[in-house]
């Protein structure tokens, strides 16, 4: 382990330092080593720029409280997603998926929490600079945070949504399919229109109309009995909670699943309207734009999905113990 530096030590005077942000857990992951949180730091004139072309991932670790073990839920599916977007990003990593996989694994010992976690790998270039910088040296950087997150399944919140005057980003611009910092901006426009409108979300519909996604998890409508979302091609970040909901409804609970192009309008008159992710895990949408949906409280079948995916990612459903990677 790296012993602690301080400015004197490093011979900085202190006021150059900009104010390091409260440690969520005391060690982050970074260039191969777990670290204490306060030691990687980049110049000042590094900052902002390597987001312009940095990709990421959310996912999440559920605690089990009984056994005394945290569980990432499905994490060689987000790591895939990673290696997607750092391909798309024209990164090549060096790190191996199996050498990363370990690096969350020492992280959460070395951090040893006792609840949920919301952990963050991110992959930047540190020579981006505006619209150019590095094209043929692009070994990324990565590092690897986590914080404490609680789970709201079951808590029984719910949330008003709105239409969203912003049209979500494309394929033939910015790819939602690209889990990259910068979509995060038509993501962020979107959100602070809902909240300053009184909404808790916004839904975006995509260039050709149709319904997208919201600014960090994707829609799930019922319909005349089947669980209806987007494809995959209507401008939606490719969800691992919306393939995970996929598979599970169809085999567990019976229903038919479509994804399908879903018009403004579906969604008002829909039975039940949900959102999901991996923040987001699975919360209903009672209202859209002053429509009530369904009755107005969270729908049967959303109960019963809200319910599957608890004790699937939670681990008391062992048929899906597969999905969970043991820290
Ligand atoms: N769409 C967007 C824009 C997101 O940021 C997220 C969260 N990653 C999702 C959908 C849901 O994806 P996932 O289920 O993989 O977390």
């Amino acid at each position: 382990m790296v012993e602690q530096l301080s400015c004197a030590d490093l011979g900085i005077e202190p006021e150059l330092v900009l104010p390091i942000p409260e440690a969520p857990f005391p060690y982050l992951w970074f260039s191969g080593r777990v670290l204490p949180w306060e030691q990687p730091v980049v110049h000042v004139t590094t900052a902002g720029w390597p987001s312009i072309q940095a990709v990421f991932e959310g996912i999440r670790g559920y605690w089990n409280e009984e056994q005394g073990t945290l569980s990432i839920f499905r994490l060689p599916e987000h790591l895939d997603r990673f290696a997607a977007s750092m391909k798309l990003m024209r990164m090549q990593p060096e790190i191996t998926t199996s050498e990363l996989t370990d690096a969350f694994v020492d992280l959460c010992r070395a951090n040893a929490p006792a609840g949920d976690v919301y952990l963050q790998p991110l992959a930047f270039l540190a020579g981006v600079r505006g619209g150019s910088g590095p094209v043929d040296s692009l070994t990324p950087e990565i590092t690897i945070t986590m914080r404490p997150n609680p789970s709201a399944l079951l808590s029984g919140k719910s949330l008003r949504a709105c239409f969203s005057s912003w049209v979500r980003i494309s394929d033939d611009a910015l790819p939602p399919r690209i889990k990259a910092l910068p979509n995060y901006a038509n993501s962020r426009l979107a959100a602070n229109e809902a909240r300053l409108g009184g909404y808790d979300v916004p839904i975006f519909l995509n260039r050709q109309g149709k319904v997208a996604e919201s600014s960090g998890s994707c829609v799930f409508m019922v319909r005349n009995g089947a669980v209806v979302t987007p494809q995959a091609t209507d401008s939606i970040l490719e969800s691992v909670t919306r393939a995970t909901l996929l598979e599970l409804v169809e085999r567990e609970l019976g229903l038919p699943v479509r994804e399908r192009p879903i018009d403004r309008t579906e969604l008002y008159v829909a039975d039940e309207v949900f959102l999901c992710g991996t923040s987001m895990e699975v919360t209903p949408v009672t209202e859209i734009d002053g429509f009530t949906i369904g009755s107005g409280t969270m729908g049967t079948v959303t109960v019963r999905i809200e319910r599957l995916y608890h004790d699937v990612v939670r681990g008391i459903d062992t048929r899906y113990i597969h999905w969970l990677t043991r820290t």
